[in-house]
């Protein structure tokens, strides 16, 4: 089959572009580097350095794709908040310039990288897809909105489209920004240097943490299970950690003895969450193959900037 990946040299993107060149298939890749790496990539991917918003490069790159695979955004929940304007133009804009190119060139199938972010504080943790969404933040607002765009231009159009709300995705190659630095990252860096590791809130705030080679395991299905067209399906572990808890497996798994501060700042975000992946596994034979703790000793194995001292003092 011919891929074709946008955000391609993100975490997720890069691990997902790997695997399918492994796989036998031709994968072009399109990422604009404002977070991605290109060097993560396989010499087979085909890459391009690009903006998803750049209409005429995607009608060249998807000539002759059977699938596009829409991982390219803005992905930092309090800097969406600080950027509203940015995260819309990227997010939004972008997945609609996407599909309108898909639709015109006449792609088979999309597969969207959504978010378990798009539900939001719900009365239970335990998420289903047909709960109402209720997005507190702009990202989360901006990842609903392109699932609704992709929806509707892809029934209008003949396009297959697949949304797949993907929770804390963690592994080896997750970026890690100066600020915001998803936590799983940075408690292991932390916990690596015995540095600082701050919680916000009481601790008892949880998350579902979810393995990368599950995700791209979920995103493949997407991509080759037939009869899924127009559906969401949420990918998680179907398991909700607390961050205490997680800073207890980070400890037991590095050895590490950072200095923990609990700030007692209310932190704003969702409470409680945890993907039903019920749907996912009788239509997506999905099924995580990789609990918390493995996946952190896997981690902590294979990342390169991890594993790079220069890297761990900064
Ligand atoms: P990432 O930041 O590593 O990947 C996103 C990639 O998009 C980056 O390489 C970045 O350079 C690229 N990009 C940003 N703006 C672009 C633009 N205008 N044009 C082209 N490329 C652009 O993040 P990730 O964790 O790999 O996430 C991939 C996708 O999965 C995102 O859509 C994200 O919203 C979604 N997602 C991720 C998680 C997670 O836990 N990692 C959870 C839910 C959803």
């Amino acid at each position: 089959m011919n891929y074709f990946i946008t955000g391609a040299a993100g975490f997720l993107g890069s691990a997902l572009a790997n695997r399918l060149v492994v796989e036998g298939h031709h994968v072009r890749g399109l990422d604009d580097l404002s977070t991605g790496d290109p060097t993560k990539l396989s010499p087979d991917v085909f890459f391009t350095r690009g903006d998803v918003n750049d209409r005429p490069k995607l009608w060249s790159m998807l000539q002759d794709i059977d699938c596009i695979f829409h991982l390219a955004a803005r992905v930092s929940v309090p800097e969406s908040i600080l950027y509203p304007r940015d995260y819309n133009h990227v997010n939004v804009g972008g997945t609609v310039t996407l599909m309108e190119a898909a639709r015109d060139v006449g792609v088979k199938r999309v597969v969207f990288a959504s978010s378990g972010a798009v539900y939001g504080n719900q009365k239970i943790a335990s998420l289903k897809e047909d709960a109402e969404p209720k997005p507190r933040s702009p990202y989360a607002v901006s990842k609903l909105s392109a699932e609704y765009y992709i929806r509707s231009i892809g029934a209008l159009a003949n396009v297959d489209t697949v949304c797949l709300r993907i929770f804390n995705a963690f592994g080896p190659g997750q970026h890690i920004p100066a600020a915001h630095a998803p936590v799983i990252p940075s408690f292991l860096r932390q916990a690596l240097r015995n540095g600082t590791i701050v919680i916000n809130g009481d601790g008892g705030q949880t998350r579902d943490y979810v393995y990368v080679d599950d995700v791209v395991h979920a995103m493949i299905s997407a991509a080759t299970t037939p009869k899924i067209d127009n559906m969401i399906f949420n990918i998680g572990s179907g398991q909700e950690t607390s961050i205490k808890n997680l800073l207890k497996a980070v400890l037991d798994v590095t050895g590490g003895r950072p200095q923990v501060v609990y700030n007692n700042k209310a932190d704003g975000g969702v409470r409680h969450m945890r993907a039903d992946i019920n749907l996912a596994a009788n239509k997506l034979s999905y099924k995580p193959s990789m609990d918390l703790e493995a996946g952190l000793r896997t981690t902590l194995e294979r990342d390169q900037i991890l594993n790079n001292p220069r890297q761990n003092e900064t």
